[in-house]
């Protein structure tokens, strides 16, 4: 067994240790972190809904009639009338036929690769894409093969050299780290082209683009034809906590017949589905939501361009100002820290090395004042 505490030291050593950090109350702009009232913009709580009293009533109500625990799997007895009924919301919001539930966004795309992908087959993943689409490309033992960040050209070159097998595209719908929305027109062309599955990650998308807030795929008309397999999570715009997938009959269907990660988990509480159906009901009936949101970036960005600050060009709540070092990001980080504004320094391995930002993400929930807080304690 070899000791632990050198590695530690390295991390230490390199800026890249990660702490945890105490936070009291619930999720919103103003948080008391560690002890100290904080603004913060570093939240995926993209249309403030997390703390929604609708929401939490909805929960409550859920908690009277199904109890606390999902009691078992959801092919044993734990697949409640909740549930159920969730997932039929989902699949009208996406204009699926159906929809899964899963328990995390993370074991999501895990069960949705393992289940279609096998050691003669390829997966094919954008460099950026979130870690839990790349863990689930090791873990179905396919090809992998990483094109470079949104470059559909390098994909289709490295498609054009697969001899046999199944192939699967996978890409974030918005990237995380990034805040830029894949092409995903170019991509679907490209897939159907070499009859590929295209899975899109719309962790970020979901409620916050699209007219009705059904995320990437509606921002740029996409249909189950063009993206067969769409991932969306519960825990950001949402509100709430837990995933989705939503696709064919036949998708659902084998995903419930060969997703571990679907199978061999105890299903999320049904009071956490009641919450989340009236959450959904919000995200689809108050797009002042969105509106505000794209208000906050435009304003944040036009500042931030006067200042000269290194914005990335993104569209969405994620809005990048990169650093370059670690430990530049850190120091940015600890001296708005200092003025009582909280923005994560995210550094490798998250992101590649000498790509250390500042990731600032906006919520429907701040004020144009704490916007411009922000800006100044930039400036
Ligand atoms: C957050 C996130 C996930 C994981 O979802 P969880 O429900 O938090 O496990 C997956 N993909 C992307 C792009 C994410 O940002």
């Amino acid at each position: 067994m070899k000791p632990l505490q050198p590695e530690l030291d390295r991390r230490k050593r390199e800026y890249l240790y990660r702490r945890r950090r105490l936070s009291e109350g619930p999720q919103g702009p103003e948080l008391i972190v560690d002890g100290k009232p904080m603004l913060t913009f570093c939240s995926n709580d993209y249309l403030g809904l997390a703390n929604h009293p609708e929401i939490i009533a909805a929960m409550q109500r859920g908690l009277e009639k199904y109890g606390v625990g999902g009691g078992a799997a959801h092919l044993v007895t734990g697949h409640s009338s909740a549930h159920h009924a969730l997932e039929e919301e989902l699949a009208e919001f996406t204009g699926r036929p159906r929809a899964l539930l899963f328990s995390t966004g993370y074991m999501a795309n895990q069960g949705v690769i393992t289940a279609l992908l096998g050691r003669s087959d390829t997966i094919y993943e954008d460099r950026l894409n979130h870690a839990s689409l790349i863990d689930g490309g090791l873990l179905s033992r396919a090809n992998f093969k990483r094109f470079s960040h949104g470059d559909s050209d390098a994909l289709q070159k490295q498609m054009e050299s697969q001899q046999s097998g199944e192939s699967l595209v996978a890409v974030d719908g918005v990237f995380s780290m990034d805040g830029d929305i894949a092409p995903l027109p170019k991509l679907a062309e490209i897939c159907r082209e070499k009859e590929s599955w295209l899975m899109v990650d719309d962790a970020h998308g979901i409620g916050v683009l699209g007219e009705n807030g059904a995320g990437s795929l509606e921002h740029f008309s996409l249909g189950l034809n063009d993206v067969p397999i769409l991932m969306g999570t519960l825990g950001k715009a949402l509100g709430t906590f837990g995933a989705f997938v939503a696709g064919s009959e036949e998708l659902i269907e084998t995903l419930i017949q060969l997703s571990r990660s679907y199978v061999y988990t105890t299903a999320s509480p049904p009071a956490v589905a009641e919450a989340t159906r009236a959450s959904l009901k919000l995200v689809k009936q108050e797009s002042w939501r969105r509106d505000s949101l794209q208000e906050l970036i435009k304003r944040f960005r036009a500042g931030a361009e006067q200042l000269g600050l290194n914005l990335m060009p993104s569209e969405t709540p994620i809005q990048p100002i990169v650093a370059g070092s670690a430990e530049q990001a850190l120091a940015w980080s600890s001296r708005l820290e200092e003025q009582g504004i909280l923005v994560s320094a995210i550094r490798p391995p998250t992101v590649p090395e000498g790509s250390s930002r500042l990731r600032v993400t906006f919520s429907a929930a701040h004020t144009d004042e704490q916007v411009d807080r922000l800006l100044e304690a930039l400036a």
